[in-house]
């Protein structure tokens, strides 16, 4: 596997404290735990977090402090009803996590690397073509020969572009700025997030600010952003007569919501912002583009060594077209919330109220906190389509180390003998286990994909038939290997 990057510094200020701070949520927390990676991204910030953290979704009533936002409207741990979700077991994999974009990304291309993936930077891919099932990238004087392309080179990618995808959806309202600033009075403006008449901003620390000014967007990438520029859009929207004395870092971003109608065109697939964009708010982007990742990894990995079930492929974007179409309207309703006129004030009030309390702070931690993430498999047993519980097993395994070798699980927690049967029915994709859990959720048997997300279960012991046939959707059994 070959990774082109069309940069040659991974460095950038934006990618470093604060403004490279990225939260990450339940799945992504748990994609890194199923990979072996997460006591090395959680490193960094175990001494800094200041943030008051449940530790496990069992004991998240217990806390007390904002558990997350919406809008900038806080929502309250002691008001979330964790009980509810009952297919949760406590896991070292918590429910958030904030990490530096620049510490992510060294410790991913670190596993990339030990994985054997080449990464050559420096290469922007220009543009490809496709023939006889064969794709060739062009990269400057470089010519790459592939079967499979995957763009995940951002919001304006290119590959989205030459291969020709539909991307659709809404144009911006605002323009946002992450600027460091020093201020010649900072008495004038105040810390924490303020709706005002004319927009938003939110001091984090002294001199860092997030402002939203709604001008349909029209600043973004049209001039250079300026210290003069900055001062009068922040006067504006703060309402004062604040004077900066110089910008030190400033980017800008808007609220245009787009996604591909589809993220897969024969063997050219789009994953990350290259298949979707919308605002930062609610910070949703970088988890929805693992959740691709995951998603798509183990299915063309399968598709490549030629035992895929039919199908799979395409149930890249089944499942996870839905997943972003959801997020970019999470996005869209912040940003009708956080207009500077009337009606989106009445509606504050009203979100205010419902936010505060226990049926509102669980769904919004639901939400926010990628618990009620689900995928449609078209079974009806209430676990399938979820991420699997952490289950701890007899001997104190617990699924999420099981999962690390990357492959599917047949977990038996009855140790049927029907069952034990099926142990090699399909090769190395999927491993059979058979061990109590030390708490099985009244479940006697599940498949589990390498993805970590729940193929199939019952609660009753099945037939090996029935664990065939669902199985045969995900994994092609042992004879197929051998075609
Ligand atoms: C202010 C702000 C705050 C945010 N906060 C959060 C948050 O808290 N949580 C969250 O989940 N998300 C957050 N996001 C969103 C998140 O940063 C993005 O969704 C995420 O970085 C997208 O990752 P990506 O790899 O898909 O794209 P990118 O990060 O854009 O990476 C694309 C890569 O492809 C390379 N590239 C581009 N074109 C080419 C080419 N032609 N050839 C080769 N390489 C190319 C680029 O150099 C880059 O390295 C925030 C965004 C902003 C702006």
């Amino acid at each position: 596997m070959l990774v082109l990057e069309r940069l040659e510094d991974p460095h950038s200020p934006l990618k470093r404290l604060p403004f490279g701070m990225r939260g990450l949520w339940g799945p992504s927390i748990e994609a890194f735990y199923r990979r072996g990676l997460l006591e090395q991204i959680a490193s960094q910030r175990r001494d800094e977090s200041s943030q008051p953290r449940p530790g496990s979704m069992a004991s998240g009533s217990q806390v007390r402090g904002p558990a997350g936002h919406f809008a900038g409207i806080a929502f309250d741990y002691s008001n979330i009803d964790s009980s509810r979700w009952t297919y949760r077991l406590p896991s070292p994999a918590d429910t958030q996590l904030g990490s530096e974009m620049e510490h992510l990304e060294r410790v991913l291309t670190a596993h990339a690397l030990s994985a054997g993936v080449e990464i050559q930077r420096g290469h922007g891919v220009e543009g490809f073509e496709s023939a006889n099932d064969e794709i060739t990238v062009h990269a400057g004087e470089q010519r790459v020969r592939a079967r499979w392309l995957v763009g995940c080179d951002g919001g304006r990618s290119t590959v989205r572009k030459q291969g020709g995808f539909e991307f659709v959806g809404t144009e911006p309202e605002f323009t946002g700025y992450s600027v460091q600033v020093e201020i010649a009075d900072p008495e004038k403006l105040r810390m924490g997030r303020h709706y005002t008449p004319t927009g938003v901003y939110t001091q984090w620390q002294p001199g860092v600010i997030a402002i939203v000014d709604f001008d349909g967007g029209a600043f973004h990438r049209t001039q250079p952003v300026t210290c003069e520029h900055v001062q009068a859009v922040l006067r504006r929207v703060s309402c004062t007569d604040v004077t900066l004395k110089a910008l030190n870092v400033a980017t800008t971003w808007t609220d245009r919501s787009q996604q591909a109608t589809a993220y897969r065109k024969g063997r050219v697939l789009l994953a990350g912002d290259a298949a979707h964009i919308h605002s930062p708010l609610g910070g949703q982007g970088l988890n929805l583009g693992l959740g691709d990742a995951m998603n798509l990894g183990w299915k063309l990995a399968a598709t490549i060594r030629g035992n895929a079930p039919d199908g799979l492929l395409d149930s890249y974007t089944t499942e996870r077209h839905p997943i972003g179409a959801r997020i970019l309207d999470w996005t869209r309703a912040q940003v009708a919330l956080m207009r500077p006129n009337r009606h989106s004030r009445a509606l504050e009030a009203i979100l205010r109220d419902l936010i505060d309390t226990r049926d509102g702070a669980t769904y919004f931690a639901e939400r926010v906190w990628g618990v009620s993430l689900r995928y449609d498999l078209g079974e009806e047993h209430p676990l399938v389509g979820r991420s699997c519980p952490d289950f701890e097993l007899e001997d104190g395994t617990r699924l999420g180390t099981l999962l690390r070798d990357g492959n599917g699980l047949l977990l038996d927690f009855g140790r049927q003998a029907s069952l034990q049967a099926l142990d090699g029915l399909w090769g190395g994709p999927v491993r059979y286990v058979a061990s109590d859990a030390k708490d099985r959720l009244g479940l006697s048997a599940l498949l589990v994909r390498p993805d970590g997300f729940v193929a199939w279960a019952s609660d009753t012991t099945p037939s090996p038939e029935e664990v065939t046939r669902a199985a045969a959707r995900w994994f092609a059994s042992r004879e197929h290997h051998a075609l």
